[in-house]
């Protein structure tokens, strides 16, 4: 009888579990053995939910986890916590492991270099690392990153203990990305006074920079102090070592608690090393069907890859759970004998703070222009129901359509319940590489309670139709 095949993969969260898990679907024991490696202690757990845990949405931790190392070990995953890879050998098909505190042990001791642990397929899946500057005092006690079940653990036992000591506690987060966004949101509903600090002229730099002002102004009007332009230089402590506040080039801020959402980079340095191919921003490059460009029994997904960008036709890297998941299941049809492949994405991402919703896909007008294409914009406010119904809030839409084709090239919305998730007929719409004027006749549901007769994004497709045809005749 033949010997079962080896996959092991590098990382026991989104990418690769769902890598694992579809394998092993596909394939049973007996044909392909599989070994999961995890340096943490958690496997496939929701770090998504982590701002609405902080805020208290989420009850428990618990409820984040969407399965136990258990339940992987009982659908026949050698699943290996505590268990680190540090050195990748693709030539000799073999990685250097050290820990393997729990379980089998089969990673070697923690002292040493580690063993090696052979492989007919790898899957590396080692996500993305957040930025953190070397900024003095940025290790502080009460200086909190957010990507991980520990980060999320110890900020909730900051806020817990801080519930108790007083009131008019302050809490400042730094950087207005989504992250940061989000986090805002969770120290709100905690009954912090929250400061939002970002180098850049508005914020979420994931939107045009007058859409970001549409999100300043919301969060100011929610109480959060918004600070654009402010490049943090140190974080100040006190008593006891503790954060007191955080300084910019102009100012201090005062903060009984600090949250980093700065973003993050590909987690690449062992792939760099092992001389593995790399994009611009660091991320692992793969073919479509997910595996290490040029390498045949090697692959990659989730944030430590670059994917491809259907409208600009560039790599990119975009971190987000909702991809991760997707390069997971085709590494894992493809290694379980199966054929699946990744085409790429169009940049949709939705997001909130407080009541306020924000999404996009496709390009930005800066992305635009850097892929060198020639485009219109045009923004329209409207709302999320008809104007009569109770509950109807104003909606903003930009839409960035290609001259001449009118080929709808990105979206961008700003406003109240229910605007963020039409962003996905636009997602549809690019992958379907649809014009604005095509768009204009899209079959799209209405009933007062839930849009205006025309559609938010219909009405946007429209005023873009309109000005193709103005620019198309210069
Ligand atoms: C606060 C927050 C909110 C988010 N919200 C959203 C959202 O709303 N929507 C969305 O789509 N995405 C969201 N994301 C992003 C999403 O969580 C990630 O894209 C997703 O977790 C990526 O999955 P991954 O498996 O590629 O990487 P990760 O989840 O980072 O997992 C990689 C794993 O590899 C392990 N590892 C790394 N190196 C090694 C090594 N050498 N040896 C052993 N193990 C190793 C790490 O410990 C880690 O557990 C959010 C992220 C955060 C932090």
């Amino acid at each position: 009888m033949a010997t079962a095949q080896r996959m092991v993969v590098i990382g026991g969260n989104a990418a690769g579990m769902s890598a694992a898990s579809q394998a092993r679907r596909l394939k049973g024991p007996g044909e392909l053995e599989i070994i999961a490696l995890e340096r943490g202690g958690y496997t496939s757990y929701s770090a998504c939910g982590i701002p609405y845990w902080a805020g208290g949405d989420v009850a428990a931790a618990d409820d984040l986890i969407a399965r136990t190392p258990e339940e992987h070990r009982e659908r026949g995953i050698d699943l290996r916590l505590h268990t680190e890879v540090t050195e990748l050998d693709p030539d000799g098909c073999r990685v250097r492991v050290r820990g393997g505190g729990d379980g089998d042990g089969g990673g070697g001791d923690d002292s040493g270099p580690g063993k090696w642990l052979g492989y007919d397929h790898l899957v590396i899946a080692t996500g993305a690392r957040p930025l953190r500057p070397g900024l003095p005092g940025i290790d502080a006690p009460g200086v909190h990153g957010v990507q991980t079940m520990d980060d999320g653990r110890s900020l909730l036992e900051a806020l817990e203990e801080t519930e108790s000591a007083r009131t008019g506690r302050r809490a400042v987060v730094v950087g207005a990305g989504y992250i940061g966004v989000e986090m805002a949101e969770a120290l709100v509903r905690r009954g912090y006074r929250v400061t939002v600090l970002d180098r850049a002229e508005e914020p979420m730099t994931t939107l045009d920079p007058d859409m970001g002002r549409l999100v300043r102004e919301a969060m100011v009007g929610m109480g959060i102090e918004t600070v654009t332009e402010a490049a943090v230089t140190a974080v100040r402590t006190g008593e006891g070592g503790r954060v007191r506040a955080v300084a910019t080039e102009d100012a201090e801020y005062e903060a009984d608690l600090v949250v980093l959402g700065l973003g993050v980079r590909p987690e690449t340095g062992l792939a760099r090393e092992a001389g593995l191919p790399l994009g611009e921003s660091g991320g692992l490059l793969t073919d479509l069907a997910m595996r290490v460009r040029g390498r045949e029994n090697l692959w990659a997904g989730g944030d430590c890859v670059e994917v491809l960008d259907l409208v600009s036709g560039r790599d990119r890297h975009i971190a987000l759970g909702t991809h991760a998941n997707k390069h997971g299941q085709v590494i894992g049809t493809n290694i379980g004998g199966g054929y699946a492949t990744f085409p790429g994405v169009v940049g949709t991402a939705v997001s909130k703070v407080c009541d306020l919703e924000i999404a996009r896909t496709g390009l930005l007008e800066s992305q635009a222009r850097s892929a060198g294409l020639r485009f219109v914009t045009v923004t329209i406010e409207s709302t999320s129901r008809a104007g009569y119904y109770p509950g109807a809030a104003p909606m903003h839409v930009k839409m960035l359509a290609e001259h001449r084709t009118g080929r709808l090239l990105g979206v961008q919305i700003v406003g109240r319940e229910g605007a963020g998730k039409r962003v996905d007929v636009a997602a549809v719409a690019l992958s379907a590489s649809m014009t604005v004027e095509q768009m204009t006749s899209l079959d799209l549901g209405y009933a007062p309670p839930f849009s205006p007769l025309w559609d938010p994004v219909l009405v946007a497709a429209r005023k873009a139709t309109a000005a193709v045809r103005r620019a198309g005749a210069h």
